[in-house]
Protein backbone atom coordinates (compact mmCIF):
# COMPACT_ATOMS: atom_id res chain seq x y z
CA UNK A 1 0.00 0.00 0.00
CA UNK A 2 1.38 3.30 -0.70
CA UNK A 3 1.91 5.53 2.12
CA UNK A 4 -0.50 8.12 2.90
CA UNK A 5 -0.45 10.90 5.42
CA UNK A 6 -1.27 9.41 8.97
CA UNK A 7 -2.33 12.24 10.73
CA UNK A 8 -2.73 16.17 10.04
CA UNK A 9 -0.67 18.52 12.11
CA UNK A 10 -1.34 22.13 10.30
CA UNK A 11 2.04 24.48 10.27
CA UNK A 12 0.90 28.12 11.44
CA UNK A 13 1.74 29.84 8.67
CA UNK A 14 -0.74 29.20 5.97
CA UNK A 15 -3.14 30.79 2.93
CA UNK A 16 -5.04 30.27 0.51
CA UNK A 17 -2.77 29.61 -2.69
CA UNK A 18 -4.15 31.58 -5.89
CA UNK A 19 -3.48 28.82 -8.33
CA UNK A 20 -2.55 24.82 -8.35
CA UNK A 21 1.15 24.03 -7.63
CA UNK A 22 3.01 23.21 -10.82
CA UNK A 23 6.55 22.13 -8.40
CA UNK A 24 6.61 19.52 -6.00
CA UNK A 25 9.58 20.84 -3.62
CA UNK A 26 11.65 18.57 -1.67
CA UNK A 27 13.21 20.02 1.45
CA UNK A 28 15.23 19.04 4.26
CA UNK A 29 14.66 20.29 8.16
CA UNK A 30 18.25 20.11 9.19
CA UNK A 31 17.79 17.67 12.00
CA UNK A 32 18.85 14.45 12.99
CA UNK A 33 17.20 11.24 12.13
CA UNK A 34 15.27 10.16 15.25
CA UNK A 35 12.05 8.08 16.38
CA UNK A 36 8.67 9.89 15.14
CA UNK A 37 10.71 12.98 13.83
CA UNK A 38 8.18 13.90 11.48
CA UNK A 39 5.80 14.47 13.97
CA UNK A 40 8.10 16.42 15.76
CA UNK A 41 8.65 18.72 13.01
CA UNK A 42 5.16 19.35 12.76
CA UNK A 43 4.71 19.97 15.98
CA UNK A 44 7.79 22.58 15.38
CA UNK A 45 6.06 24.22 12.76
CA UNK A 46 2.40 24.24 14.32
CA UNK A 47 3.80 26.99 16.83
CA UNK A 48 2.88 30.39 15.85
CA UNK A 49 6.00 32.00 15.88
CA UNK A 50 7.77 29.76 13.30
CA UNK A 51 7.07 30.96 10.16
CA UNK A 52 8.32 28.27 7.50
CA UNK A 53 6.22 25.22 6.66
CA UNK A 54 5.78 22.29 4.43
CA UNK A 55 2.43 20.41 3.37
CA UNK A 56 3.98 17.09 4.38
CA UNK A 57 6.22 15.72 6.39
CA UNK A 58 8.03 12.70 6.36
CA UNK A 59 10.13 10.30 8.39
CA UNK A 60 10.71 6.72 8.74
CA UNK A 61 7.72 5.19 9.87
CA UNK A 62 4.90 7.81 8.36
CA UNK A 63 3.64 11.06 6.82
CA UNK A 64 2.28 13.58 8.44
CA UNK A 65 0.36 16.28 6.30
CA UNK A 66 0.80 19.79 7.98
CA UNK A 67 -0.90 22.40 4.92
CA UNK A 68 -3.99 21.56 2.82
CA UNK A 69 -3.49 20.81 -0.32
CA UNK A 70 -4.99 24.32 -1.32
CA UNK A 71 -2.69 26.58 1.04
CA UNK A 72 0.28 28.51 -0.13
CA UNK A 73 3.57 27.53 2.94
CA UNK A 74 6.09 29.02 3.69
CA UNK A 75 8.63 26.80 1.88
CA UNK A 76 11.27 28.31 -0.05
CA UNK A 77 10.36 32.20 -0.50
CA UNK A 78 7.70 34.11 -2.87
CA UNK A 79 7.98 32.50 -6.29
CA UNK A 80 8.17 28.72 -5.16
CA UNK A 81 5.85 29.09 -2.16
CA UNK A 82 3.28 30.26 -5.11
CA UNK A 83 4.03 27.70 -7.35
CA UNK A 84 5.24 24.30 -5.02
CA UNK A 85 3.44 21.92 -3.19
CA UNK A 86 6.37 21.14 -0.58
CA UNK A 87 7.48 18.22 1.48
CA UNK A 88 10.40 17.32 3.98
CA UNK A 89 12.05 14.54 4.32
CA UNK A 90 14.31 13.92 8.13
CA UNK A 91 17.95 14.79 7.53
CA UNK A 92 20.73 17.12 6.85
CA UNK A 93 21.59 18.53 3.39
CA UNK A 94 25.02 17.99 4.66
CA UNK A 95 24.60 14.32 4.09
CA UNK A 96 26.59 12.30 2.38
CA UNK A 97 25.45 9.78 -0.46
CA UNK A 98 25.91 6.63 2.08
CA UNK A 99 24.10 8.66 4.40
CA UNK A 100 21.06 8.99 2.33
CA UNK A 101 21.24 5.44 1.34
CA UNK A 102 21.18 4.36 5.52
CA UNK A 103 17.64 2.05 6.26
CA UNK A 104 16.25 5.34 7.75
CA UNK A 105 17.05 7.29 5.08
CA UNK A 106 15.90 4.72 2.19
CA UNK A 107 12.55 4.28 4.35
CA UNK A 108 11.90 7.87 3.90
CA UNK A 109 13.16 8.07 -0.07
CA UNK A 110 10.23 5.33 -0.62
CA UNK A 111 7.64 7.19 1.59
CA UNK A 112 8.59 10.66 -0.69
CA UNK A 113 8.45 8.54 -3.72
CA UNK A 114 4.48 7.33 -2.91
CA UNK A 115 3.53 10.84 -1.86
CA UNK A 116 5.75 12.17 -5.04
CA UNK A 117 3.58 10.23 -7.30
CA UNK A 118 0.35 10.69 -5.68
CA UNK A 119 0.78 14.25 -6.02
CA UNK A 120 2.03 13.78 -9.72
CA UNK A 121 -1.21 12.02 -10.18
CA UNK A 122 -3.27 14.57 -8.36
CA UNK A 123 -1.93 18.25 -9.83
CA UNK A 124 -0.99 16.78 -13.23
CA UNK A 125 2.72 17.18 -12.66
CA UNK A 126 5.09 15.19 -14.57
CA UNK A 127 7.43 13.29 -12.61
CA UNK A 128 11.04 15.16 -13.68
CA UNK A 129 13.67 16.34 -12.56
CA UNK A 130 13.84 20.29 -13.06
CA UNK A 131 16.69 22.38 -13.69
CA UNK A 132 17.27 26.24 -12.55
CA UNK A 133 16.29 26.83 -15.90
CA UNK A 134 13.47 24.71 -15.84
CA UNK A 135 11.91 26.66 -12.79
CA UNK A 136 12.94 30.04 -14.78
CA UNK A 137 10.80 29.16 -17.86
CA UNK A 138 7.92 27.67 -15.15
CA UNK A 139 8.03 24.13 -16.36
CA UNK A 140 6.51 21.50 -14.14
CA UNK A 141 8.38 18.94 -12.56
CA UNK A 142 10.18 17.78 -9.37
CA UNK A 143 13.02 19.92 -7.84
CA UNK A 144 14.77 20.45 -4.69
CA UNK A 145 14.94 24.15 -2.18
CA UNK A 146 18.46 24.01 -3.98
CA UNK A 147 17.52 24.30 -7.52
CA UNK A 148 15.04 27.30 -6.42
CA UNK A 149 18.12 28.97 -4.26
CA UNK A 150 19.65 28.24 -8.56
CA UNK A 151 17.08 29.68 -10.12
CA UNK A 152 15.66 32.40 -8.24
CA UNK A 153 18.57 33.56 -5.75
CA UNK A 154 17.11 36.43 -4.41
CA UNK A 155 14.16 34.20 -3.17
CA UNK A 156 16.21 31.69 -0.74
CA UNK A 157 19.51 31.15 0.98
CA UNK A 158 18.35 27.50 1.87
CA UNK A 159 20.31 24.95 -0.23
CA UNK A 160 18.75 21.43 1.05
CA UNK A 161 18.10 18.82 -0.04
CA UNK A 162 21.69 18.97 -0.44
CA UNK A 163 24.58 18.04 -3.27
CA UNK A 164 24.08 14.30 -2.59
CA UNK A 165 20.32 13.97 -2.27
CA UNK A 166 19.95 11.03 -4.94
CA UNK A 167 17.77 12.05 -7.03
CA UNK A 168 17.93 9.48 -9.29
CA UNK A 169 17.03 6.67 -7.22
CA UNK A 170 13.64 9.39 -5.59
CA UNK A 171 12.39 9.78 -9.21
CA UNK A 172 12.92 6.48 -10.56
CA UNK A 173 11.07 5.40 -7.27
CA UNK A 174 8.25 7.72 -8.16
CA UNK A 175 7.98 6.93 -11.95
CA UNK A 176 7.81 3.00 -11.12
CA UNK A 177 5.01 4.02 -8.83
CA UNK A 178 2.99 5.52 -11.56
CA UNK A 179 3.76 2.48 -13.78
CA UNK A 180 6.22 4.71 -16.30
CA UNK A 181 9.40 3.07 -17.42
CA UNK A 182 12.77 3.68 -15.95
CA UNK A 183 15.06 3.02 -18.74
CA UNK A 184 18.61 2.20 -18.44
CA UNK A 185 21.05 2.65 -21.22
CA UNK A 186 24.00 1.01 -21.33
CA UNK A 187 26.42 1.48 -22.69
CA UNK A 188 25.82 4.69 -21.85
CA UNK A 189 24.58 7.37 -24.42
CA UNK A 190 23.47 10.87 -24.46
CA UNK A 191 22.06 13.09 -27.34
CA UNK A 192 24.24 16.10 -28.50
CA UNK A 193 23.02 18.46 -30.35
CA UNK A 194 20.75 16.18 -32.00
CA UNK A 195 22.98 13.27 -33.31
CA UNK A 196 23.44 10.21 -30.98
CA UNK A 197 26.72 10.26 -29.03
CA UNK A 198 28.77 7.83 -27.56
CA UNK A 199 30.10 8.29 -24.25
CA UNK A 200 33.53 9.89 -25.02
CA UNK A 201 32.02 12.03 -27.82
CA UNK A 202 29.45 13.20 -25.00
CA UNK A 203 32.53 13.82 -22.25
CA UNK A 204 34.58 16.01 -24.45
CA UNK A 205 30.88 17.58 -25.22
CA UNK A 206 30.40 17.77 -22.00
CA UNK A 207 33.92 19.34 -21.12
CA UNK A 208 33.57 22.16 -23.45
CA UNK A 209 30.37 23.11 -21.44
CA UNK A 210 32.12 22.65 -18.68
CA UNK A 211 34.54 25.56 -20.25
CA UNK A 212 31.79 27.52 -21.00
CA UNK A 213 30.34 27.50 -17.72
CA UNK A 214 28.91 24.76 -15.87
CA UNK A 215 32.42 24.77 -14.32
CA UNK A 216 31.09 22.34 -11.39
CA UNK A 217 30.97 19.39 -14.03
CA UNK A 218 34.85 20.43 -14.71
CA UNK A 219 35.15 20.04 -10.52
CA UNK A 220 33.75 16.19 -10.96
CA UNK A 221 35.90 15.51 -13.64
CA UNK A 222 38.99 16.88 -12.34
CA UNK A 223 38.12 14.52 -8.95
CA UNK A 224 39.06 11.93 -11.39
CA UNK A 225 35.95 10.48 -12.19
CA UNK A 226 35.49 8.82 -15.56
CA UNK A 227 32.83 10.36 -16.88
CA UNK A 228 32.59 7.18 -19.45
CA UNK A 229 31.60 4.70 -16.29
CA UNK A 230 29.01 6.72 -15.99
CA UNK A 231 25.12 4.73 -15.98
CA UNK A 232 22.52 6.78 -17.38
CA UNK A 233 18.96 7.36 -16.79
CA UNK A 234 16.51 9.00 -19.21
CA UNK A 235 13.92 10.77 -16.90
CA UNK A 236 11.32 12.59 -19.03
CA UNK A 237 9.17 11.31 -22.32
CA UNK A 238 8.18 7.83 -22.68
CA UNK A 239 10.49 5.86 -24.86
CA UNK A 240 9.00 4.75 -28.51
CA UNK A 241 8.51 1.21 -29.19
CA UNK A 242 11.86 0.35 -30.36
CA UNK A 243 12.97 1.57 -26.58
CA UNK A 244 14.43 4.84 -27.63
CA UNK A 245 14.04 9.01 -27.33
CA UNK A 246 13.43 9.56 -31.21
CA UNK A 247 11.54 12.81 -30.15
CA UNK A 248 14.67 14.09 -28.57
CA UNK A 249 16.51 14.71 -31.70
CA UNK A 250 17.22 18.40 -31.86
CA UNK A 251 17.89 18.40 -28.09
CA UNK A 252 20.43 20.65 -26.93
CA UNK A 253 22.26 19.36 -24.19
CA UNK A 254 23.84 21.32 -20.79
CA UNK A 255 25.18 19.30 -17.76
CA UNK A 256 25.37 19.90 -13.91
CA UNK A 257 27.20 18.21 -11.08
CA UNK A 258 25.54 17.62 -8.11
CA UNK A 259 27.70 15.79 -6.04
CA UNK A 260 28.93 12.44 -7.24
CA UNK A 261 26.18 12.74 -10.24
CA UNK A 262 26.10 14.76 -13.31
CA UNK A 263 22.89 15.97 -14.74
CA UNK A 264 22.44 16.98 -18.26
CA UNK A 265 19.08 18.25 -19.35
CA UNK A 266 18.37 17.76 -22.81
CA UNK A 267 15.89 20.59 -23.58
CA UNK A 268 13.06 19.87 -26.64
CA UNK A 269 11.52 22.45 -27.88
CA UNK A 270 10.00 20.23 -30.90
CA UNK A 271 8.64 18.34 -27.65
CA UNK A 272 4.95 17.68 -29.21
CA UNK A 273 3.79 14.29 -27.66
CA UNK A 274 3.07 12.69 -24.71
CA UNK A 275 2.43 16.31 -23.38
CA UNK A 276 2.91 18.53 -20.70
CA UNK A 277 6.68 17.29 -20.53
CA UNK A 278 8.56 19.72 -22.63
CA UNK A 279 12.14 18.59 -21.85
CA UNK A 280 13.68 15.11 -21.21
CA UNK A 281 16.26 14.53 -18.28
CA UNK A 282 19.77 12.56 -18.58
CA UNK A 283 20.73 11.93 -14.81
CA UNK A 284 24.68 10.79 -14.86
CA UNK A 285 25.51 8.60 -12.32
CA UNK A 286 29.03 8.82 -11.39
ZN1 LIG B 1 14.13 23.80 2.41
Amino acid sequence: MPMEPSTTILCSHRRPRSHPPIWLVCHTNQGPEGYRSARGLAAYTAQHDVEGGYHEVIDNLEVIRTAYDGDEVNGAGPTANDHGWHVCEIGYAEQTSAQWHDPYSLAEHSHLADRLADRCRDFGIPPVLLSPADLRAFKPGICGHDTVKQAFPNDTTHWDPGPSFPWGLVIKATRQRLGLSVSVIQPVRVFTGGVEADMPTAKTKLITLAHQGFGQFRGVYDAGVPVHECQATIHGPEPKADGWWPHTIGATVRAQARGNRVIVTASCPEWSEGQPQPAAHVVAFV
